[in-house]
Formats: structure tokens, C-alpha cells, sequence
């Protein structure tokens, strides 16, 4: 982190073009001050200056999908690239979306069903919905513009499509008018509808995201989270932002910075919790900008969490990851997910296989304390699915009070478990199929008539041995079929063919 500071004494590279140099360069009144960085974004996302800066090959056409960088991410890449070089690779993974045949189509599927007619030709028809929900999940409630509705207790609040950066593997496509966060946001007065909808229906739980959120004004902000922190219905109200990494300079602003105090105070008041949530997913991001607008919060007496998406060729290794929940941990920050990146279509190669991050949340547990390590989900269409850690590792000896444990170094331990009687029930059951499975195919056999008359048979002694097919004068062709060989009378009879 150290060498970051000597970054932003370094001078803008030589060749880079005249505007973006001048951008690059700016003094440090202009660079502290957040408007002026978001007015900077359609310069410093230019695919022409990028490429003269040796950020993108100049093969690199425009894709569909914007990109969007603010002057301070152009910066991070130019120091990383110089610097860090597997940084500055998480770093342009996350800024810029992959090449690739599905540039054109970088979407999620949970932004698709509301819209389109094949959603809704699909809800309508006369299928159980179980099977509905099994091939399409059941995504958010989204009948009220702005809000989102997955979980029972929890009302999520689109306050706006405005991010300042475009994120590649987003599911929310910012920046992109097709895009859903773009589809979903309205007007200040559709967000102040929805927020009063969350008053009305009394939702305990309260995230307001985006986009990002505080991109809006110091003066809309206090416009629709005011409501909701002095409603006493709202009991916990969580503010999701990712300008803590990219924009650091957002959470320099006194008058922000005092409106959340004011916020974090009068929810304490009433017992309830106001906090700050963030997603980092690369120690680079951790710059000591990050870390100021981190300190800067916390000094508002606001929580701040953190989520983090494991990312293929960004953090999907655990040395990289375990720096990061280390670092996040040592700054105050509770790591309260790693999730699985979400299947946005375009994005495949940002994906790891679900075996890989159950191995990797396996190897954290290994590495570092509890407190240290989040809880694993996979997200679905039918919400969050909790990954075990453990489940890999671990293999009950029936029966007993032991479990025989592998770690992460391959090494071999029969634990002492607690007597655990929902356990051995279900063992006893699976005993006891097992051996009625066992004993009623047998029974099943014996019922078989020819296998009845040969049991029946079998307690006479046998006194003659017969070939079947001449002994009963059947044709060759059909004596040939296949006949166990069988007892009747005293006589064994056998097939020719089994001569
Ligand atoms: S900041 Fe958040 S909402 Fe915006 S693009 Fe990045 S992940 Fe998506």
C-alpha cells in the first residue's frame, strides 16, 4: 500500500493524448472533488485515450456494453500496470469486459423476466408452478417501479443507474439504457413512491442500492433515506455503495459524511441499525484513498460490511483472497459474504466452477479465524443458497459418534462428534431400506413360479438326468432358448444349450 502513495506523486505518462494527461494531472482540489471526477468519466472511458495510455490494445473496438472510469480508476490501472501486475490484471477484468462472441449479450436472466413477453408468456402458462420456478426461478417482485422484492422481511431500493464505474461482471448492466437498473429507475418522485410503499407494507429490512446510491446529491439522498430512518418500521437500513473503492473522494464530503452521522444517531436512538455496505473484491482496490473514506465512515459511527464475488482470474486463488479478509478485517470492515459471480450471460469467463469456490472457501477456513471469514452463497432466481465449507471434508462413521475430517493439507483426523440422535435415525433408516431391499428382491425371485416348482423340487431326490429338448420333444431351435435347468419329478432336466 506504501507504494501507492509515491503513485500519486508520479507524473502522467509521456504519451498519453493532451486531454486526458491534463485530466490525469489535475490538482488536488479538483481531484478531492467527486463532481468533477464524474464529469471527467466520458474522457477517461474514451476507447482512444485508453488505448494511448497502453490500458486496452488498440485493436480493441467499442463493445456494446459502456465502459466507465473515473480519472481516479484510470490512475489505480496506470500505477498497477507498472507496479502490480496481477492487480492491474483484477483491476482491467473488472473495468473492462472480456473479448469474446457474447459481448453482445451481457445480461442476467433475472433482469429478463419482467419484460419481456416470453416471460410473461411463460408465467401464464398452465404449468404447476413448481415447475415454473424450477427452470426460471421466481426473480424479484418489481410491480413497483424502483423496488425490488426477493425476500419476505427485505425491500430493495433502486435509487438510481448511476455507478461510477461500470462494473464487467454487474448483472444491473450500468451505464447501458438497456440495461436493467436503468430499466427499473425512474424519476426521484418513482423512488420517493417506492420508499413510501416500503412505509406502507412496514418491511423491517431496508437496502438501498443501484447503481450507487451516492452518486445522488447530498440533497436527494437526504430526500429518500430520511423518511426511512425516522419510520419506525425500518429496522435495519443498509446503504450499498462501491464508491468507498472507486470514488473515494465521495466519502471526503463533509456535508455527506454529516448527514450519515445524523442518520446513524437518530436510528440508534431507536434501537435500530443503520450501515454501509460495500463490495471490494482485490487488496489493489484498498488504496490509501480507500482507506481514508473507509475511516471516514466508521468515524460517523456506521458499520460497514463488506461483500466480496470470487472471480475468475481477479480473486478465485486464496492467497489473494485471504489478503483481502485480512486487510478488510484489520480496517474494521465484517466480511459479511462471499458470494459465487452471479450467471450474467457475457460474462462466463469472469465465472469460477461451484467445486473451485467450495474448495477456496474450504482453504479460508483452513487460513484464517471465523471472525474473518463470511458466510459462501450462490445466487439464484430463488435467492441466496448457503455453500458449506465443510461438506467436502467431512464423512460420518455410521453409527458412531466419529466423522472422519480431511484438511485443507490433506491431513486425516477421526473427530469426536457429539451423540447425535437425528443422525443415527436417519442411518437406521437407510439400514433398514437397505435390508428390505435386500430381502424383498430375493422374496421377489422365489415368488417366480418356475423358481417356486424348483424349490418345491429340489427337497426329492433326484434320480434321472434328462436333456430337455429330446426328453420332451421339443424342436431344436426352440430347446436352444435359454432354460435354467430345472427339476421335475425325480429327473433333472437340461438344456442342450447348456451341454
Ligand atoms: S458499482 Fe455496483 S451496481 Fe455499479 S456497476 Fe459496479 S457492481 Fe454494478
Amino acid at each position: 500500500m506504501n507504494n501507492q502513495k509515491l503513485f500519486f506523486q508520479k507524473k502522467g505518462c509521456e504519451t498519453m493524448k493532451e486531454t486526458i494527461s491534463k485530466v490525469l494531472e489535475a490538482n488536488l482540489r479538483d481531484w478531492n472533488d467527486w463532481c468533477w471526477q464524474m464529469k471527467q468519466k466520458s474522457i477517461c472511458s474514451d476507447f482512444s485515450n485508453l488505448s494511448a495510455l497502453g490500458l486496452i490494445s488498440p485493436d480493441v473496438k467499442e463493445q456494446r456494453r459502456r465502459v466507465g472510469l473515473t480519472p481516479y480508476n484510470v490512475k489505480l490501472l496506470l500505477y498497477l500496470k507498472e507496479s502490480d501486475p496481477q492487480g492491474y490484471d483484477a483491476e482491467s477484468l473488472q473495468s473492462f469486459l472480456p473479448s469474446g462472441k457474447n459481448d453482445e449479450e451481457h445480461q442476467w436472466a433475472w433482469a429478463r423476466r419482467h419484460d419481456l413477453p416470453s416471460s410473461r408468456f411463460w408465467v401464464r402458462l398452465p404449468v404447476p408452478r413448481f415447475f415454473k420456478t424450477l427452470f426460471t426461478g421466481r426473480g424479484s417482485d418489481t410491480e413497483i417501479q424502483t423496488l425490488e422484492k426477493m425476500y419476505p422481511h427485505t425491500d430493495v431500493l433502486i435509487a438510481t443507474a448511476m455507478c461510477a464505474r461500470h462494473c464487467s461482471f454487474c448483472f444491473r448492466e450500468v451505464g447501458d439504457a438497456r440495461g436493467e437498473a436503468a430499466r427499473m429507475t425512474g424519476s426521484m418522485n418513482a423512488v420517493m413512491n417506492a420508499v413510501q410503499a416500503i412505509i406502507a407494507r412496514k418491511t423491517p429490512h431496508v437496502l438501498v442500492t443501484g447503481g450507487d446510491p451516492l452518486t445522488r446529491s447530498n440533497q436527494q439522498l437526504c430526500q429518500m433515506l430520511a423518511p426511512l430512518v425516522e419510520s419506525k418500521t425500518v429496522q435495519v437500513l443498509r446503504l450499498a455503495t462501491r464508491l468507498v473503492v472507486d470514488l473515494p473522494m465521495r466519502c471526503y464530503d463533509e456535508e455527506l459524511l454529516a448527514m450519515l452521522r445524523d442518520f446513524a444517531q437518530q436510528m440508534k436512538r431507536r434501537h435500530a441499525s443503520f450501515r454501509i455496505v460495500t463490495h471490494i473484491n482485490h487488496p489493489c482496490e484498498l488504496t490509501l484513498e480507500a482507506v481514508k473514506a473507509l475511516e471516514n465512515i466508521q468515524a460517523c459511527g456506521i458499520e460497514v460490511m463488506n461483500q466480496t464475488a470470487v472471480l475468475h482470474g481477479v480473486n478465485d486463488d486464496v492467497a489473494t483472497l485471504r489478503k483481502l479478509l485480512m486487510e478488510t478485517d484489520r480496517l474494521g470492515v465484517r466480511n459479511y459474504k462471499l458470494f459465487h459471480s452471479m450467471p450474467v450471460k457475457g460474462t462466463e469467463k469472469l465465472r469460477v466452477p461451484i467445486r473451485k469456490f467450495r474448495e477456496l472457501v474450504s482453504s479460508l477456513h483452513q487460513w484464517l479465524p471465523g471472525t474473518s471469514v463470511p458466510p459462501a452463497n450462490v445466487v439464484t432466481l430463488v435467492g441466496k443458497m448457503p455453500v458449506s465449507p465443510s461438506g467436502r471434508w467431512m464423512f460420518p462413521i455410521p453409527f458412531t459418534n466419529r466423522i472422519l475430517c480431511r484438511s485443507f493439507r490433506g491431513e486425516w483426523y477421526l473427530f469426536k462428534d457429539i451423540w447425535d440422535i437425528g443422525r443415527h435415525l436417519r442411518e437406521a433408516m437407510v439400514l433398514v431400506t437397505v435390508v428390505l431391499i435386500l430381502t424383498v428382491l430375493p422374496l421377489a425371485k422365489l415368488s417366480d413360479p418356475v423358481s417356486e416348482n424348483r424349490t418345491a423340487n429340489q427337497t426329492q431326490s433326484i434320480t434321472r438326468v434328462a436333456m430337455l429338448a429330446d426328453e420332451l420333444g421339443y424342436p431344436d431351435a426352440w430347446a436352444r432358448q435359454r432354460f435354467a435347468p430345472f427339476v421335475e419329478g425325480n429327473t433333472l432336466y437340461l438344456p442342450l444349450h447348456g451341454l
